[in-house]
């Protein structure tokens, strides 16, 4: 068996056999023509014939995945008769004196190579539109047949690369699965594939390419990027599995999807999702959740080697922030420490590190950290619905210093005329006893609370969360722990405040009945598991 890693751009399991892709591609050769006009007529003929089969396939895509997809297509169209292209191969034609396939092969090159020079990444995916369009030109100029993707049989696809119009052409009920050395998941390709339910892992390097042969056995996991060609027994078996348990999963998401998360008796309750990044957006929109419950922010500074600047947090929340499109996100100050060591935060050895120098503590003691996060965060609040919650809070002094400084950001950026929402709700974790303890006086604070579970429970039953030795004394339904939710609930709705539950035991579908009677109002999980407890609430009757 080998294993090959590449980036899954579409999450499912794929099994079965390999056929390579051989595009049928015409080596250009530089030739000289004499009679130009002529060469120029026959460059012409190409382009109308090039612009007829692309809208053959605008028709096709528009029919399997919608306008928004196909447009593409008419884009495409649009770039056979751009002027700068249109004007470059004319140019080539008459100033080298040769052939129309040649000037169009060099243009390609050109256009590829400035796109690929962009520093945006959307513009750097446009290099594979231009060889896209300077191919099937090529093609019709030399009459040479398409290249045929796929056999009779059921098949995981192996290319190099796909362009677009390649990608729409496959035969979606022959094609299990795709793979390619080359690509970025922000080309039509990957985006094509999401759109057409294709699992597909894309730029694996060039060493998939030397592994592959028609009529292997495959399995392509779409979820992790990985790809076992000719596999052994336990992978398949596991794979089998997992493909299984994902037949079941998406026949639950077709049946739950869109539906409310409504009790038998008409009680709602907000369903959200828990993420570590933008890369998780796919996964949040796939299941439906109704908003982004927790944004663990500190997976950005874990990332990197030195401090994120401002811009680049920017940039991630903004992405999440629109992508959400006016839906709630509640993004979570950093939170490192602990079991989140990053190096250059230079935090020292500590006996004790979950009791130790972290989260919301060193924001504090750090200022300028701090600052810089929040100053993000609100010029990413116009973009949406935003609402920013604050980790390991033990006390109302702490959430005076914090809205002292929040305050303070919020001065300096209309300082300098920089824009954010006024309507960003502020809450914090409930995430030790003290916390929920004194949750009465913390409650006429903020907008929301969010109960952390997972480090309520490690502080509550004094069990290390990272010691698997404990597993036996971590009895996360503990009497103690439901108390100091419920009283935290009670306190949130006495002030006016609204409660979420965060931490893993959100999504225990033997609690959501205790937990909406306790009236928690929103349960924030992995996004796997919003169609799961959206099963159990409307299976639910309060009433009884
Ligand atoms: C929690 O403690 O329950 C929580 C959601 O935060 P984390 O797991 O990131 O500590
Ligand atoms: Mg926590």
């Amino acid at each position: 068996m080998i294993t090959i890693t590449g980036k899954g751009v579409y999450g499912a399991v794929a099994i079965g056999m390999i056929s390579v892709f051989n595009r049928s591609e015409v080596p250009v050769k530089r030739a000289h023509v004499q009679d130009l006009e002529a060469e120029k007529a026959r460059f012409e003929a190409a382009k109308i014939k090039t612009i007829e089969e692309l809208g053959e396939i605008y028709e096709k895509a528009l029919k399997e995945v919608g306008e928004a997809n196909a447009q593409i297509f008419e884009i495409h169209q649009m770039m056979v008769e751009d002027d700068d292209y249109n004007e470059s191969i004319i140019n080539i034609i008459e100033t080298q004196k040769v052939t129309a396939e040649y000037a169009v092969a060099v243009t390609a090159d050109n256009f590829a190579a400035m796109f690929a020079a962009m520093d945006d990444s959307y513009m750097q995916a446009r290099a594979a539109d231009v060889k896209d369009i300077s191919n099937r030109i090529i093609k019709n100029l030399t009459s040479s047949k398409e290249s045929e993707a796929v056999s009779d049989e059921n098949v995981i696809i192996c290319a190099d690369d796909l362009a677009p119009s390649e990608t729409v052409s496959l035969d979606k009920d022959k094609v299990l699965a795709f793979v390619t050395a080359h690509g970025s998941s922000n080309s039509h390709t990957a985006i094509l594939a999401r759109t057409m339910n294709i699992p597909a892992v894309i730029g694996t390097g060039d060493e998939m390419l030397e592994n592959v042969s028609d009529g292997v056995m495959a399995i392509v996991d779409g979820y992790t990027g990985k790809v076992y060609i000719d596999p052994d027994d336990a992978t398949m078996e596991a794979m089998k599995e997992k493909q299984n348990k994902d037949t079941e999963r998406k026949k639950l998401l077709l049946e739950l999807k869109g539906k409310e998360n409504v009790t038998i008796d008409g009680t709602k309750i907000n369903i959200y999702a828990n993420i570590g990044g933008p890369q998780d957006i796919g996964a949040v929109l796939l299941n439906d959740a109704g908003g982004i419950g927790l944004f663990r922010s500190e997976f950005l500074y874990l990332e990197n080697e030195d401090y994120p600047n401002e811009e680049e947090q920017f940039r991630a929340y903004r992405k999440v922030i629109e992508s959400m499109a006016g839906k709630k996100v509640i993004i979570r100050t950093l939170d490192i420490g602990a079991d989140k060591q990053v190096d250059y935060f230079g935090l020292g050895k500590e006996d004790n590190p979950a009791l130790g120098f972290r989260a919301i503590r060193i924001c504090l003691k750090r200022p300028e950290i701090f600052k810089t996060q929040l100053r993000a965060l609100y010029r990413a609040s116009v973009y949406g619905n935003l609402g920013i919650m604050f980790p390991m809070i033990t006390s109302v002094s702490e959430i005076e210093k914090i809205m002292e400084i929040v305050k303070e950001v919020k001065e300096e950026l209309t300082e300098q005329g920089l824009e954010y929402s006024g309507n960003v709700e502020l809450g914090i974790m409930i995430e030790t006893p003290a916390a929920a303890v004194i949750s009465d006086k913390l409650a006429p604070l903020v907008d929301f609370f969010s109960v952390g579970t997972n480090d309520l429970t490690q502080y509550t039953l004094a069990v290390d969360r990272q010691n698997p030795n404990l597993e036996d004394f971590c009895d996360t339904h503990h009497e103690a722990i439901l108390r100091l939710i419920e009283f935290a609930a009670k306190s949130a709705h006495e002030h006016g405040a609204w409660i979420g539950i965060c931490g893993e035991l959100g999504a225990d579908i033997t609690l959501t009945e205790t937990f909406l009677r306790m009236g928690i109002d929103e349960l924030s999980v992995s996004p796997s598991f919003v169609l799961p407890v959206r099963d159990a609430v409307r299976k639910i009757d309060l009433s009884k």
